[in-house]
């Protein structure tokens, strides 16, 4: 190695590592300063070379501090997960290794680190022994990846091979999703030539979760597609009910588990993932709960050969190999060998240490529900695993709290809309977040609250 790429990886570890000494000390929101600070990196392409340190020094200086705090303890939004330190120690030195994941002779280790790390999460999982999957950038992915293997395969079923000749002329699928459906499996349906509109919407309860007894008239072309936690209240659909209903009607059940499919890993929590395992394929995130860092989604399929049908580059290649090219089961050809990070998680935390993290952070999240119902505050769900939606009165205020913490900088929440009232939604997924974080954002939200000197009792349901 040159003498000059051995001083700039020291370089990027020592400015990585004092980033993460005091990321968590600094306001979560980046000033407005440091974002317009980031049209320094713009400007016309440099005609001429920089030094590699020089680029380094520029993106730190200038991007550093107009990143989001979500590497710190007080980043509550979007079910954002933070970075295990295997994982990013791992992503590190994978980089270095520069493997394109495509397939297995251009990275044996790429390719073997991802079969263990599906192995393993499916284990975690509770899903049943034999399923097969695919690493991808995250659950839109895994749900696209995991309901084309559906659609072909139920076209199959009926005479229709999708792979060979598209949709056009195909008999027509039927979907089913909850009213409370996520946003991205709309989007998956409509990548998948499935629609967005066409599907069929079961209502839901005052929870979000999808009620069994109001399923339509289902057959052997009709796709379920349900949720294992809920976006906003971390609720789980009656899985079991609606498993035996599908199997009797011949429908096939598709589930997006983007985080709350992980609270299987809990003794203490998995009771609401059961039933989930007799489902036919699931999309889950491990850059959410696993903290594996980004990108990093999982479509696990019941039956292998289903999506490698579908996910194949070469149709009916390599027939029945021993080995198994991550190409094949993935809607892309090159990729980052992003599995390397998640097996660094895994490997590190092992079957306690992600318990432990799943029980922490749902502690943490009743935690803050119980503080701010003390403080006045309505709670607007039942807290079942890390995530609380809040009431601070009517929606302007409510909107005008949100508005002031994110400013505020001690921690970050978002805004959300559920079932007509308007909420502060608080997410705890970060494997970094302490009891002390608890305590310092409660403080500040009920201080920021109260400074609207409007604060409206609560609400109740
Ligand atoms: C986050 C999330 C998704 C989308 O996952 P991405 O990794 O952002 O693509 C889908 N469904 C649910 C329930 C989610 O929480």
């Amino acid at each position: 190695m040159r003498d000059d790429t051995n001083a700039l990886l020291l370089d990027a570890a020592r400015r990585a590592s004092a980033y993460l000494r005091e990321v968590g000390e600094r306001s979560v929101s980046p000033a407005a300063e440091a974002i317009s600070g980031l049209e320094r990196m713009g400007g016309a392409l440099p005609e001429s070379p920089s030094s590699a340190r020089e680029v380094l020094a520029l993106l730190d200086e200038a991007g550093s501090a107009a990143s989001v705090a979500t590497a710190g303890r007080r980043y509550f939004g979007f079910v954002i997960g933070g970075t295990l330190p295997a994982s990013l120690g791992a992503a590190w030195l994978a980089s270095a290794w520069g493997q394109n994941a495509g397939l297995r002779v251009m990275s044996p280790v790429a390719a073997r680190l991802e079969e263990i790390a599906l192995a393993w999460s499916a284990e975690l999982l509770r899903l049943p022994p034999g399923c097969g999957g695919a690493v991808v950038t995250g659950a839109t992915m895994a749900n696209f990846t995991a309901l084309i293997a559906a659609r072909n395969t139920l076209l199959a079923r009926a005479g229709w091979d999708a792979a060979e000749d598209g949709l056009f002329g195909a008999p027509s699928l039927r979907v089913v999703v909850g009213d409370e459906v996520h946003a991205s499996v709309l989007k998956a349906l409509s990548l998948a030539g499935l629609g967005r509109a066409r599907v069929h919407r079961v209502p839901v309860d005052n929870q979000g979760r999808m009620q069994a007894s109001k399923l339509p008239p289902m057959d052997a072309r009709t796709i379920v597609c349900i949720q294992a936690g809920n976006v906003n209240t971390g609720a789980f659909d009656p899985a079991q009910e609606i498993i035996i209903r599908c199997r009797d009607a011949g429908a096939c059940v598709h589930v997006d588990g983007a985080f709350g499919l992980w609270a299987a890993a809990s003794p203490r929590f998995r009771h609401w993932t059961s039933g989930y395992e007799h489902a036919d394929s699931w999309a889950t995130d491990a850059h959410k709960w696993p903290n594996a860092g980004y990108d990093c989604g999982l479509a696990l399929v019941r039956d292998p050969a289903h999506l490698r049908q579908a996910m194949a580059v070469t149709a009916a290649y390599l027939p029945g190999g021993a080995t198994r090219d991550p190409s094949h089961y993935t809607p892309e050809l090159s990729r980052r060998a992003r599995g390397v990070e998640l097996w660094a998680a895994l490997r590190s935390l092992g079957r306690a240490g992600l318990a432990d993290l799943i029980e922490r952070t749902c502690g943490f999240a009743t935690l803050f529900a119980e503080r701010l119902r003390d403080a006045g505050f309505a709670i607007l769900n039942d807290v079942v695993i890390n995530q609380v939606l809040v009431s601070f009165g009517s929606p302007e205020v409510t909107r005008e709290v949100i508005h002031r913490i994110q400013e505020e900088g001690t921690c970050w929440c978002a805004g959300t809309e559920w079932q007509g009232h308007t909420a502060m939604r608080i997410s705890v997924s970060s494997w970094a977040t302490t009891a002390e974080d608890i305590d310092r954002s409660v403080e500040a939200i009920v201080r920021v609250a109260a400074e609207q000197g409007r604060a409206t009792p609560a609400i109740r349901r």
